[in-house]
């Protein structure tokens, strides 16, 4: 058999594509890249991008961050191997433990770790399966999440996820519970004003749990900014509504911050930004800044007594992957750490925000844009064929997968998230950098409309 020559074509003999626009591909080719160079990728033609994905939000770092290089070269050499389990943990773990907690919200809790942020979910399920069961409530198995959420891919996650197009895989599971994005601009009734339209939320939430049974309920999922959603901040006082129903009905709150931690709203955690205490922190993605493969489940204090109490009461907690808690990854996870709080690039997206949002507000003048939104290092222009109603494009192929390959053809990634392109770069942006991303993207802009 003769091997097919491009890249391209032998990235399509040979591999599956996930997530991606098969006709896009097959008009456009594949990028395939080599290496990266900051906030850049650069493909097997030489050719440069400014990656305004951050990858997939998490190379907050840059592709080549040296210190990250060398904190896994150095674990690398040190220990490459790990012990997870059967009473064995690694010094690295058990430090970036330490860490995780005192980093949290939280006064004390405990961690639990996983290779992604959908094994994250699915462990956090697992772990209030468990705990319901144990206290004698195994019927409390449901689970509340939003449209539009996303939580993951594995059987429990995609079931967590509002998308539709999980459909194809005859999900979601039954008793995975979907309640209203709590995204005002395109939810709130004509009239509504924006606290109405979360009172709304509030209500339906309590009509929801008394129709199940609080009884039947687990917990609830949510990020604190929808990210594949389309960078959805919460309506406001959206957290400080629904939080004292779930408090009433004994429903644990569940932070999915495997975007917004770390520093993508510009403080540590999305739960911080907006001003409420979750009962767990789900963490991944730039824990480690795209570094390594890594998830984590974040305790607070009440969660980590109760399940803790239940393992010791059962002598074991029969869940674990072979790489949990790997040492590579929690070493590059401790100086990930430091690098984006300390080392200056959550103040940058701090500093930058503003530069952003102006940037949006003079794109979102143009007559094709019906809002933009967002918060530190996350936005999103939606793209409206009719600015007055709202009306979205039609069409096979989406407006913003358009204007995102436009971009491309102009040097810079950006996502296509339904109707809207999804701006997320990494926090080393500098200014001239992003000056670059917003003129690529009026070009683009300009192009399509
Ligand atoms: N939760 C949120 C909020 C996410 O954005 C993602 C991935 O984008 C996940 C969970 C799933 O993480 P992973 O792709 O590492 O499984």
């Amino acid at each position: 058999m003769t091997k097919p020559q491009s890249w391209d074509a032998r990235a399509k003999e040979y591999s599956l594509y996930g997530f991606t626009d098969m006709p896009s591909v097959h008009d456009r080719g594949t990028v395939v890249v080599t290496h990266g160079e900051g906030p850049y990728i650069v493909d097997t033609n030489g050719r440069r991008y400014l990656d305004a994905n951050s990858g997939l939000w998490n190379m907050v770092a840059g592709f080549d961050h040296k210190g990250l290089i060398e904190a896994a070269q150095a674990q690398y050499a040190r220990f490459p191997g790990y012990h997870a389990f059967f009473g064995r943990m690694s010094d690295q773990t058990v430090m970036l433990s330490e860490k995780l907690v005192e980093v949290s919200p939280f006064a004390s809790g405990k961690v639990f770790y996983t290779n992604s942020g959908s094994e994250a979910n699915d462990t956090m399920v697992k772990m209030l399966w468990f705990l319901h069961a144990h206290e004698g409530n195994p019927q409390r198995r449901k689970i509340l999440t939003r449209w539009n959420a996303y939580h993951g891919v594995t059987v429990v996650s995609a079931s967590m996820t509002g998308k539709p197009y999980n459909e194809v895989f005859g999900l979601p599971l039954d008793g995975f519970i979907h309640l209203t994005c709590p995204h005002y601009w395109r939810h709130g009734e004509p009239g509504e004003t924006e606290e109405k339209f979360v009172a709304r939320l509030a209500r339906e939430l309590e009509e929801t749990i008394e129709r199940e049974g609080a009884d039947t309920i687990a917990g609830f999922f949510a990020e604190p900014v929808m990210g594949a959603g389309g960078v959805i901040p919460p309506a406001r006082g959206y957290f400080q509504a629904i939080q004292p129903i779930l408090c009433r009905h004994g429903i644990p709150l569940i932070s999915d911050e495997v975007i917004c931690g770390f520093g993508r709203t510009g403080q540590t955690w999305g739960c911080e930004t907006y001003d409420f205490i979750p009962d767990a922190i789900i963490s991944s993605k730039n824990l480690t800044a795209g570094f390594f493969p890594m998830g984590a489940v974040i305790l607070g204090p009440e969660l980590a007594g109760r399940i803790g109490a239940a393992i010791e009461e059962i002598e074991e907690f029969p869940h674990g992957f072979t790489a949990s808690g790997h040492p590579v990854g929690c070493a590059i996870a401790l100086k990930a750490i430091d690098v984006v709080m300390n080392e200056g690039l959550a103040d940058n997206v701090n500093r930058l925000a503003p530069r952003f949002e102006a940037n949006l507000q003079r794109l979102a003048e143009k007559p094709n844009i019906g809002e933009y939104r967002g918060v530190g290092f996350m936005w999103a222009l939606e793209a409206v064929r009719d600015k007055a109603t709202k009306t979205p494009f039609d069409g096979k192929l989406s407006v913003s997968e358009r204007i995102a390959n436009s971009c491309t053809d102009l040097g810079l990634i950006c996502r296509p998230l339904g109707q809207s392109v999804v701006l997320c770069p990494p926090f080393i942006l500098t200014e001239p950098q992003m000056d670059e991303m917003f003129e690529k993207l009026e070009q683009a802009l300009d192009k399509v409309f």
